[in-house]
């Protein structure tokens, strides 16, 4: 059996310190607000490079908080909004969504998966804040172009860094997370730096958005029983950031695992059928997933094959965002909406195990299941 991602024997690779961790947490009294998480967002901002990283409940609420915070500091109103890929995982656009502003929807490339940015400047009005780009797939999705427009239009550039802890963006070698104004970072267990249960973080250099984040996470309150907003109770515990901090230190070496399985796909997999997305410069992809495509319908038929032959394959996603029924009445999601990479994506995609602790054996395994189907 190759699982598509064992999170036990991910967990265990760091086990001797995470449990001691964990116990430390466990035995302080101490859960929640204290020094783990005043390490681990100095250790976090530090890493990604990035004057402040503050920690929250999951990856979904980091991206809210950011448009939130937006909202409340009088950069965006409601109704404002919002360029954004059209395949990504909903929680992108469920923040969008939930803050009142407008997700406007931008197919990928096919060839890269990421943001066309041949296609953003047409879906640019005068009511556009923000682009949001998301590094699917731990992929760089940024481009000089997209640094171009943001500047141009004076828009807001804010990363969903959630699947790409660790990539680098070519020109200037900054850590995703660090180049837009703000970015969303999710810590879901399986994610590149996952923690044990929900976490997340926003990373910013802004002072007044980092404050504002930090406020609205912690009910809208700065000081005890005084409220500035209305936040909610979105705060990343104790136990979460200690593991966090002891995952931290390993990222890099479980990012270059990734990348040795990684590479091996590239140079081995030959299935006429399958394509590959288009091979990146290692530090540009954090291989959180290794997504392929499959020709001819024959997605489904991969997928149970492998399945058959005990290697455990995701799809990332089945059904595109503006596909849902939770957007099914969406204004935005008018019938003239036409996705047809985005769709395609969605029926021809198929995630590959790439996780930090296949072997190499096992990796040969998948290639020529692959390269005999
Ligand atoms: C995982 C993920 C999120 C949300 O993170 P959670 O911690 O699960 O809330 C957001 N965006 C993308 C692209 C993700 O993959």
């Amino acid at each position: 059996m190759i699982p598509f991602l064992s999170l036990k024997d991910v967990t265990a690779l760091h086990g001797a310190e995470i449990n001691e961790a964990v116990s430390r947490v466990v035995n302080s009294g101490w859960y929640l607000q204290g020094e783990e998480n005043r390490k681990f967002e100095e250790h976090y901002a530090e890493y990604i490079g990035s004057r402040y990283a503050i920690g929250c409940a999951n990856g979904l609420d980091a991206l809210i908080w950011i448009f939130r915070a937006y909202i409340e500091l009088g950069v965006m109103k409601p109704g404002d909004e919002v360029i954004v890929p059209a395949n990504t995982y909903i929680a992108t656009i469920l923040a969008i969504t939930e803050n009142g502003l407008v997700p406007v929807l931008c197919e990928p490339k096919l060839g890269t998966l990421e943001i066309d940015d041949d296609k953003i400047e047409q879906l640019i009005t005068p009511r556009t804040k923000a682009i949001t780009v998301v590094h699917l797939y731990g992929r760089i999705a940024i481009s000089p172009r997209i640094i171009a427009l943001c500047r141009k239009y004076s828009l807001k550039l804010v990363e969903d860094n959630a699947q790409a802890h660790g990539c680098v963006y070519g020109p200037t070698g900054q850590r995703t997370g660090s180049i837009g104004d703000a970015a969303g970072h999710s810590f879901y267990p399986g994610k590149n730096l996952g923690a044990l249960g929900d976490g997340g973080a926003v990373t910013t250099d802004d002072p007044a958005l980092a404050e504002a984040v930090r406020t609205l996470a912690n009910y809208g309150s700065q000081k005890k029983y005084v409220f500035r907003y209305t936040g909610r109770n979105s705060r990343l515990d104790e136990i979460q950031a200690a593991v966090l901090d002891v995952k931290l230190r390993y990222l890099e070496q479980d990012n270059s695992h990734r990348k040795e399985v990684a590479n091996y796909y590239y140079d081995n997999i030959s299935n006429p059928l399958v394509s590959l997305p288009e091979r990146l410069p290692d530090a540009q992809n954090a291989y959180h997933l290794f997504p392929i495509l499959v020709a001819e319908g024959k997605r489904d038929e991969l997928h149970d094959y492998l399945a058959e032959n005990g290697v455990g394959t995701m799809i990332h996603y089945p059904i595109a965002p503006h596909r849902q029924e939770c957007y099914a009445k969406a204004a935005w999601n008018t019938p003239q909406l036409s996705l047809p990479v985005t769709e395609q994506i969605a029926a021809e995609e198929l995630s590959l195990p790439v996780g930090p602790t296949i072997t190499p054996e096992e990796t040969a395994t998948v290639v020529d299941l692959i390269n005999r189907f």
